[in-house]
């Protein structure tokens, strides 16, 4: 059987700053005795919310292991600039850490992600990377994601869109054609000198829309003024193209309500936080193209 860690470039190796394609990413090291072959490139997409913790964590498994990450982060999609002109090139201490290049990419579209339109994904994560592909002279690669065999939905889908030949990548899936699980990646940390150090729903974005409100709700009640940016973001939205009804990442509930609810009861107690949500039970980005659009 070959090893499914070994990988033959061009490939491209999404590191989203979790757990799980951290743990992809040891074992593809390990499977080429430390050292990548030059057309195999290791690219963490920054959307500029993601917590410190991510950040260091992606510079710390760099470092540790002695591989190079490329920081990429959006700047613009427009066809007619230069593909090279769409990104920035960043480390760990230039990166954004202020939401620069979600809203970003918010003001480029001039209305709000959700749920069903999961545009920053796509902008931020999937073509981003695409367009750092494009720019180092590649037609077509490998996709490397850290999709594990318990996430099985998300695999068949990533099988689905490669038979369907839409992108100029062929994905594959090294954690789930190895049979691995949480399970083996939570053994594997615990076993590590270091970790990301967050709990399973404070990674991605920090008040990704996708987490569920007592989520949400904790991550204020825990770090004050996280949830401001978001708020910020639709209050400008909603002067600028939605007076009437108000633009919201959530149909439900503004950031805002969010906000005042935790100001109302500071000391309220979240419950359901350990709870599977499956739209966060993934790493941001791992998505396979298509499916976050
Ligand atoms: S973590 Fe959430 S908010 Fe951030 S890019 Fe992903 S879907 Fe969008």
């Amino acid at each position: 059987m070959t090893n499914p860690y070994r990988i033959e470039g061009p490939a491209l190796i999404s590191f989203s700053g979790g757990r799980t394609s951290g743990y992809m990413l040891w074992h593809i090291l390990d499977a080429h005795d430390g050292k990548l072959p030059d057309d195999v490139h290791v690219c963490f997409a920054n959307t500029g919310k993601e917590r410190e913790e991510t950040l260091r964590f992606v510079h710390e498994c760099a470092t540790r292991w002695g591989v190079r990450v490329r920081w990429i982060e959006f700047v613009d999609y427009a066809k007619k600039a230069p593909v090279a002109d769409r990104f920035e090139e960043v480390g760990f201490n230039s990166a954004s850490r202020s939401g620069e290049p979600f809203a970003a990419v918010i003001r480029r579209k001039g209305y709000l992600p959700n749920s069903v339109t999961r545009f920053c994904t796509t902008h931020m994560k999937i073509e981003t990377l695409k367009h750092f592909m494009l720019s180092l002279g590649y037609k077509t690669w490998t996709n490397v994601v850290g999709l594990r065999a318990d996430e099985m939905h998300r695999v068949a889908r990533g099988h689905a869109r490669n038979a369907s030949g839409k992108d100029r990548w062929k994905t594959v899936m090294p954690l789930a054609d190895a049979g691995v699980t949480n399970r083996d990646v939570r053994a594997f940390w615990a076993r590590q000198e270091f970790d990301l150090g967050l709990l399973p729903f404070e990674g991605n974005c920090d008040a990704c829309f996708l987490k569920a409100r007592p989520k949400l709700w904790e991550v204020e009640r825990t770090r004050p003024g996280t949830l401001d940016w978001w708020s910020q973001q639709e209050a400008e939205i909603t002067g600028k193209t939605n007076k009437a009804s108000g633009a919201r990442f959530v149909t439900e509930y503004s950031y805002a309500e969010l906000i005042q609810d935790v100001r109302r009861q500071p000391d309220m107690f979240a419950g359901g936080l350990f709870d599977d949500d499956p739209d966060m039970d993934a790493e941001c980005g791992l998505w396979c193209a298509g499916e976050a659009a």
